[in-house]
């Protein structure tokens, strides 16, 4: 055990360096954070980074996104990926977040998972990026190579997140995600790895390694 996480620690400090950026969806501030996140399911994060500026011109607080017309809200976002449930679940997450947090986004999971459209994946991201707490988002890069690399086997990013959780120190927690995102986009792809150029190649389990392009 101790020799896994120490190679675990070595892996990420690897992709620290490599992947420094804030994450896409780290807007700055909780409320874009969420939304953005919120949107960003089963879409491009480009998409949402291209529409969002005026989405945001439109809505510029929960009380206008509560009381707004659920079609406006749609056709403000309807070049992203199931616009119509994500705009019901944006009006219903104002309306809840004036209700039942005085307008501020909370900053526990308890919390954050009893809002319209946010699971623990969006709680996650929402706490690391946002407030600065440790927590896991697996999303589809996180589940995919933390198998390949023999952190996790379960079947579904609940399971791989105790996993994690239990083999990762805190304080590497949030690393997961912000370094596995830009890493699975350029070199641990869906797919075909490139494992032949791949800089954490000797900490990895993954028994079909690429050798070349
Ligand atoms: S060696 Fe291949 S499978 Fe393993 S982390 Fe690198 S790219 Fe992914």
């Amino acid at each position: 055990m101790q020799q896994q996480q120490a190679s675990i620690i070595s892996t990420l400090k690897i992709l620290k360096k490599l992947y420094p950026q804030k994450p896409d969806m780290d807007l700055g501030n909780p409320e874009d954070s969420l939304l953005a996140t919120i949107m960003s399911a089963r879409t491009t994060d480009a998409q949402v980074l291209k529409m969002f500026p005026d989405f945001r011109k439109k809505f510029p607080n929960w009380k206008k996104l509560a009381s707004a017309d659920l079609i406006d809200i749609a056709k403000s976002m309807n070049t992203i990926g199931l616009f119509r449930n994500k705009a019901k679940s944006i009006k219903s997450l104002a309306q809840q977040i004036l209700k039942d947090y005085d307008g501020k986004v909370p900053d526990t999971m308890e919390d954050l998972v009893k809002l319209s459209g946010v699971g623990r994946k969006t709680a996650s991201c929402v706490l690391s990026t946002c407030f600065n707490k440790p927590a896991i988002a697996v999303d589809t890069h996180v589940f995919r190579i933390s198998k390949r690399l023999g952190w996790a086997k379960g079947k579904n990013p609940i399971i791989v997140e105790k996993e994690l959780a239990k083999l990762v120190p805190l304080k590497w927690w949030s690393h997961i995600n912000h370094t596995f995102v830009p890493f699975g986009r350029d070199i641990c792809k869906p797919g075909k790895p490139q494992c032949y150029r791949c800089p954490i190649n000797k900490y990895c389990n993954y028994s079909n390694k690429t050798q070349k392009a």
